[in-house]
């Protein structure tokens, strides 16, 4: 740093006293940089690209990112202000993750500013100074093992876990880690009080790896399948190339990434590993924990902004070995990255969908082609962009077919509802598949993607539905909370006991939540307990891996939940997977709606028989016959995709054609079709249009909603349309009464 300095400063001597312009990227919704006079006081030493500096903006103070320094400007001079002061703090932003987030801005059309704003921690985009104290890890004291797990008492069970945890990493341990791993601050501080760990500040220094940082005591011998995969990223090391592991759940897809990232660590380089939103089990964490014994960050919504920044930092001084994060983590200045792993790599919460709407997958392959590093998406399901760019040989195509170690695949089968009496949405069959696993003292999973007790209440004697009024939709009712809530819009409302229509006090619960389901498989199963997990259950921190951890015990024998259970816990007991109620995607208006509930229902099914005993999956519809659900069921999920991707080619859609959604609301319902409609007059070259449509939900939260579709075969030619697109957008005279925003690539059409 003060080298670079001292060279700079001699070049400021032999130049005039001039001032010098600088480009700024500010957090505001504009798409333009803002160009500012330098004091000549001020740029001693020299001002730096990436450097954050503090502006006035319309009556404001700003902090805002240099994105470029001239030594003169075609403005004229009344228009420029003053450079009001410099972040004096050492985080200037590298070269590499400014023109990662410049490309990104031209790939999105979404605001630098912004951009810039979202990819910085919180605490550096403030005009005051943060604390810039390192976050403290936590080491084992002198004492011996044997010693210490004397001491602690014999049913503090997890005390001793903590301590095993704590002694075995030689880097020391965050407590954002062992948070994640399910440890409470008592459990440390009972550590703590008895002198078995000790809290220090460490040097944030670059990693180095060291012989004995690779725990050989759990790495598994690998399968040919996987020893392929291994040896194929081994050779691609040191520069850009993308691999897409397709490999069927519980295959070893975990234990790849673990033996690909060896190689990259043992050259002193960094990880990062992007997982979805809830990927990031204890379970997962834990297994990179006892692997590698080098310094691990972590970067989720569960963390506050001094521990992303800490993440941040160690990833700048190259500090922290292995990143692992969600779909954001791909902005953390890692200052030697030498790999980057998507796991899930289908997901669909690696998409930002709001403000700043980038694919957290996409833009890692971007990162990875600038950084000229090597990246692996892995997936049981992978999007059928990623699938067809492996298939077209864009992406280096693995698949892993076999599960690994002895457990089997679940077989899937249909339940024909038309054919069965049900109660309260339960077949005849799935109660009796329930009670045969029971009694096998065997746990079953039984998956309904809709939480709340029901879906609607609605008057018995004048069919009266409670709406919600700001979105025209049923209210869902929450029995527990005696709460009505619009699952839409988060409106709520104390629960009705009158129709508002007819005042009868006839009023009913329409179909089932998970609320519900939870009640009645009490109420059918009494000597059995039933355990709910949905984003209602789980909302008090901690919550989650408390329930986790009792099923784990097997204190619960049957599971009931919402997409939450779905994604990456592994249920070793569990061998009977109920699914109700998918028959919604088999006619849908969204061209995806068939691949996400495949890959759904697949991840569902994965969490089935992933020990040693067969799992079972039992998929109940009203339309059984129906060629998706017969593909998938029969022919698996890459033969169903595979046939999805020839209709997709047929029909030109993506990943044949690129698309930009652009949504368009305002309060007043004729104003974003007018704005909309106004786009069919400028005649793009290479594209159509495709709207404006009003969305799924025409009303939500009081706004009327619009959408049009700009599509074409090539990517050129959309990104060429859309610059006209959005000058004609900005300077329209609804430009203002009307919220609109770009979306490219979109993968979400309910809004
Ligand atoms: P995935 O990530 O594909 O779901 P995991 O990597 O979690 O799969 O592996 C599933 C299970 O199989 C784990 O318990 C893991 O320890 C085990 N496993 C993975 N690879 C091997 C292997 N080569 N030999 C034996 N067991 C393995
Ligand atoms: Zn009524
Ligand atoms: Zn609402």
């Amino acid at each position: 740093m003060s080298e670079k300095h001292a060279k700079h400063d001699t070049a400021t001597t032999s130049a005039t006293n001039a001032p010098d312009y600088i480009d700024v990227a500010l957090p505001v919704p504009t798409r333009q940089l803002y160009t500012y006079e330098l004091p000549t006081a001020l740029n001693t030493p020299e001002v730096q690209v990436g450097e954050r500096v503090v502006v006035p903006f319309a009556g404001r103070q700003l902090v805002g990112v240099v994105l470029a320094t001239n030594t003169s400007t075609a403005l004229s001079a009344d228009k420029i202000k003053a450079v009001i002061s410099r972040v004096s703090e050492q985080y200037p932003l590298p070269a590499t993750l400014i023109t990662f987030l410049t490309t990104l801005s031209q790939y999105y059309h979404h605001a630098i500013g912004d951009i810039f704003q979202q990819a910085l921690p919180i605490l550096l985009r403030q005009l005051d100074a943060p604390d810039m104290s390192f976050q403290t890890r936590w080491f084992a004291t002198a004492k011996s093992e044997d010693e210490a797990l004397n001491s602690i008492s014999k049913s503090a069970t997890k005390q001793a876990e903590l301590y095993q945890v704590i002694r075995h990493n030689q880097t020391g341990t965050s407590w954002p880690e062992l948070r994640t791993l399910g440890f409470v601050k008592q459990q440390l501080t009972a550590l703590q009080n008895k002198a078995l760990i000790e809290e220090k500040e460490i040097v944030p220094e670059p990693f180095r790896w060291h012989q004995d940082d690779l725990n050989q005591d759990n790495r598994l011998k690998l399968s040919p399948e996987q020893a392929i995969v291994v040896s194929a990223l081994n050779q691609s090391h040191q520069s850009f190339s993308c691999h897409l592991l397709d490999g069927i759940t519980g295959s070893g897809k975990t234990e790849v990434y673990l033996q690909v990232m060896e190689k990259t660590l043992a050259n002193d380089q960094q990880v990062l590993v992007i997982v979805p939103e809830i990927g990031l089990t204890p379970q997962t964490l834990s297994r990179f924990e006892h692997r590698f014994n080098v310094p691990i960050y972590l970067h989720h919504s569960a963390l506050n902004d001094k521990e992303r920044l800490d993440t941040w930092r160690a990833a700048y001084r190259g500090h922290a070995a292995i990143i692992i994060g969600t779909r954001s983590a791909i902005f953390t200045p890692a200052h030697n990255l030498g790999l980057v792993i998507v796991d899930e790599e289908h997901d669909a919460s690696l998409k930002q969908q709001d403000s700043f709407r980038y694919n957290g997958r996409d833009a890692a392959i971007l990162r990875a082609r600038q950084l000229n590093i090597p990246i692996l998406l892995g997936s049981a399901t992978p999007s059928l962009e990623s699938l067809q760019n492996a298939l077209s040989h864009k992406f280096h195509y693995h698949q892993l077919n076999k599960r690994a170690g002895n457990s089997v695949q679940a077989s899937m089968s249909l339940v024909d509802v038309n054919q069965e009496h049900l109660t309260a949405g339960v077949s005849e069959t799935v109660k009796q598949a329930i009670t045969d696993t029971l009694k096998r003292r065997e746990q079953v999973l039984v998956f309904l993607n809709r939480r709340g007790y029901a879906p609607a209440i609605n008057c018995q004697e004048c069919h009266w539905v409670a709406d919600c009024q700001r979105c025209n939709k049923p209210f869902t009712l929450h029995q527990k909370d005696q709460l009505l809530v619009c699952h839409h819009c988060a409106n709520q409302k104390r629960i009705i006991h009158q129709c508002e229509q007819c005042g009868s006090t006839r009023l009913a619960p329409v179909g089932q939540g998970t609320e519900q389901l939870e009640q009645h498989l009490a109420e059918w199963f009494p000597d059995h307990s039933v355990v709910r997990i949905d984003r209602d259950s789980t909302r008090r921190k901690g919550e989650l891996t408390k329930l986790l951890q009792a099923i784990h015990n097997k204190e619960h024998d049957i599971l009931v939940g919402t997409q939450m259970l779905a994604k990456g816990h592994h249920f070793p007991d569990v061998t009977l997977v109920v699914i109700l109620n998918v028959d919604g995607a088999l006619f849908s208006f969204d061209f995806r709606a068939a691949e996400h509930m495949a890959q759904l229902l697949v991840q569902v099914a994965g969490r089935a028989g992933r020990a040693s005993k067969p799992g079972k999956v039992l998929i109940q519809s009203q339309y059984p016959q129906h060629p998706l659900l017969q593909d998938l069921v029969n022919n698996g999920y890459r033969h169903f995709a595979q046939q999805t991707l020839a209709e997709r080619n047929f029909a030109r859609l993506p990943p044949f054609g690129y698309q930009v959604l652009i949504r368009a609301e305002a309060k007043y319902p004729s104003y974003p079709s007018k704005l909309l409609m106004a786009l069919n007059h400028l005649n793009l070259t290479h594209c159509n249009i495709v709207g404006p449509i009003p969305a799924t939900m025409e009303k939500k939260a009081g706004y009327y909603r619009y959408h049009l579709i700009v599509q074409s075969e090539q990517r050129k030619s959309l990104h060429h349309a859309m610059l006209r697109v959005i000058a004609f957008l900005e300077n329209h005279e609804l430009t203002n009464k009307v919220r609109w925003s770009v979306d490219v690539d979109p993968l979400d059409f309910s809004w």
